[in-house]
């Protein structure tokens, strides 16, 4: 595969870095939709532009479809969504993870792959998942042929400070690492194979990063803390997904705050992340049935 390199990522990240609100700041959220399409177009992508309505804003969902015919596999959905809270450049929630995703996309294009992959980038999803939610009730053909989703939910902020990882009080943090310099796989019951596919296939590409696997009991609905992103709209539609993330709140100070900011990001980790979930990524699309 192509190789990924910091400088487009830093090049993301100071296009991307800045509130993204449709209430307190369209211009720049626009201005980012319209940023992640030309970034697709020019991967020669199908893109779309799906409209959005929410309390009086319109704001998109960004889709970057490689070609290719549905078969047996169905449609694989890669995602991160990219408005941000009031107040918060929103550097690691979610400029990162979209960075993350334009890179992962770049890099796809440019292999074959006998299953189609659509690169989604959600607006909304602080006001309750709005984009995806959108995406998939949208259109039933479409959503009949989703087969797995993968939610990028920040993924730029690592520390090796012991005692900087916290977890939900359903998990022993005794069965965990008390440092949080790892990047979380999260899935539910119906998701379990596709998490462990991921964690592995991740680990098999980068044998350097710190990978952790968690998967909730049922569809995952009486675990609020790990229903924090877009994969959960999926679960609840009885779609595997998986979240990826840097654990959040569970670990970033600067979660929501205006101090979430392109200087407490580890580019590193964000370019090792990608390449982990394309190396994945990469392999299972291209599996025989
Ligand atoms: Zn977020």
């Amino acid at each position: 595969m192509p190789e990924f390199g910091l400088d487009r990522i830093r090049q993301h990240l100071e296009n991307l870095v800045g509130e993204r609100n449709p209430f307190t700041q369209p211009k720049h959220l626009e201005k980012t939709a319209q940023y992640i399409s030309t970034q697709l177009e020019a991967m020669g992508l199908e893109v779309t532009q799906e409209k959005v309505n929410y309390e009086g804003t319109q704001s998109l969902n960004i889709l970057g479809q490689t070609y290719g015919d549905i078969d047996s596999k169905g449609l694989f959905v890669l995602a991160a969504h990219y408005d941000s809270v009031p107040d918060s450049p929103g550097a690691d929630d979610n400029a990162s993870a979209v960075t993350a995703l334009l890179e992962i996309a770049r890099i796809l294009s440019q292999t074959p792959l006998r299953t189609p992959i659509i690169f989604s980038a959600f607006t909304l999803e602080e006001y309750g998942f709005v984009g995806s939610k959108n995406f998939i009730d949208r259109d039933l053909n479409r959503k009949n042929q989703l087969s797995g989703m993968i939610s990028l939910e920040m993924v730029g902020f690592k520390t090796t400070e012991p005692g900087s990882q916290y977890y939900p009080p359903f998990m022993d943090p005794s069965q965990y690492p008390d440092t949080g310099d790892f990047i979380a796989v999260v899935g539910n019951e119906p998701s379990a194979g596709l998490a462990q596919a991921i964690a592995k296939g991740m680990m098999r590409s980068v044998p350097a990063l710190k990978v952790e696997t968690l998967v909730v009991p049922g569809q995952g609905e009486n675990f609020t803390e790990v229903r924090l992103s877009d994969h959960s709209p999926f679960w609840d539609a009885g779609i595997p997904a998986v979240m990826i993330t840097d654990t959040a709140f569970f670990r970033n100070p600067n979660y929501h705050q205006p101090s979430d900011t392109l200087e407490t990001l580890d580019l590193e980790f964000i370019r090792d992340n990608a390449r982990a979930v394309a190396g994945f990524l990469n392999k299972y699309l291209n599996q025989a049935d």
